[in-house]
């Protein structure tokens, strides 16, 4: 497996399988891998040929207070994990690379990034949906994996995808927890030991919505309650929102029919945690 740095040197590689008639996947990181990432390698790796992995922490989608300096690294580690699952190439820039001058194009995801992470984190999906339109054009994979963890950047990616016409498949792959329940998260290694116990908190509160909306709830604002007590209940916690959305235009829903994305930010101390769940899905 080899380890790129530059952008010509990763084009020629993925260029030269291409050639071979190989099916190219991609899998976009941050790095700071775990099993949710390895989940999203090993489905790339089974539905294409040739896997490419980036690990870019990618500057333009942090707010100017939020943990982009902090963000945890170990590009060492991360090799060793993406040679285990069998990934073909790794491409891991330095910021100058990608940005080697002031960016005067940025793509633009408009209304479905206005509701849930979007309002709290302003020009974020921007710097998401700019990042990884590059991400595709110097891969140019043919499929490209994303994580349900994620569900509104999955949506918008999915959405530029189509509105751009860029002739990638985008798949989903479902969200990998610990044994508690906790979503894994490269920002979960910001834990304490006992903000670390309170974290499930999010998932438990998510089954618990899921359990009203089984037995026949369908009044978002009931279930918001039931969620904030159960959240609120415990120490260290914050939350910064709760939804519950269409879960293709991610609109808040006022009266809950067949289908809904059931989605939340916590703050756990410092750490800010997202997770979610989709309801009225067969699979989810
Ligand atoms: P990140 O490195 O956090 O930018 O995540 C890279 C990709 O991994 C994104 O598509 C995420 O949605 C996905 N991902 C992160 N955590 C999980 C998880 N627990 N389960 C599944 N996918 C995940």
């Amino acid at each position: 497996m080899e380890c790129i740095k530059t952008i010509n040197e990763v084009r020629s590689i993925v260029r030269k399988a291409k050639k071979e008639g190989k099916r190219i996947g991609l899998v976009p990181t941050m790095g700071y891998l775990h099993e949710g990432h390895l989940s999203l390698m090993r489905m790339a790796r089974e539905k294409s040929d040739f896997v490419a992995v980036s690990i870019f922490v990618n500057p333009i989608q942090f707010g100017p207070n939020e943990d982009y300096e902090s963000y945890p690294r170990n590009m060492k580690r991360d090799l060793r994990l993406c040679e285990d699952v069998g990934i073909d190439v790794v491409f891991a820039p330095e910021v100058p690379e990608m940005y080697p001058e002031e960016l005067l194009t940025h793509v633009v995801v408009e209304k479905i990034t206005d509701n849930l992470c979007g309002t709290f984190r302003p020009g974020h999906f921007t710097g998401v949906a700019t990042v990884v339109s590059k991400l595709f054009n110097i891969i140019q994979p043919d499929i490209a994996v994303f994580g349900q963890k994620d569900y509104q950047q999955l949506v918008v990616i999915k959405r530029m995808v189509r509105d751009l016409n860029i002739p990638v498949e985008v798949i989903g792959a479902p969200t990998v927890r610990e044994e508690d329940g906790l979503a894994r998260s490269s920002r979960n290694s910001y834990l304490s030991y006992e903000e670390r116990k309170v974290a499930p908190v999010l998932y438990q509160s998510l089954l618990k919505a899921k359990g009203m909306l089984d037995k026949g709830e369908r009044n978002p604002d009931n279930i918001k309650k039931v969620m904030e007590v159960m959240i609120s209940s415990k120490p260290y916690t914050s939350i910064q929102y709760i939804s519950i959305a269409n879960p293709c235009t991610l609109e808040d829903l006022e009266v809950i029919k067949d289908k809904a994305l059931v989605a939340l930010a916590v703050y756990v101390g410092k750490t800010r945690l997202i997770d979610n769940i989709l309801w009225g899905y067969e699979d989810a």
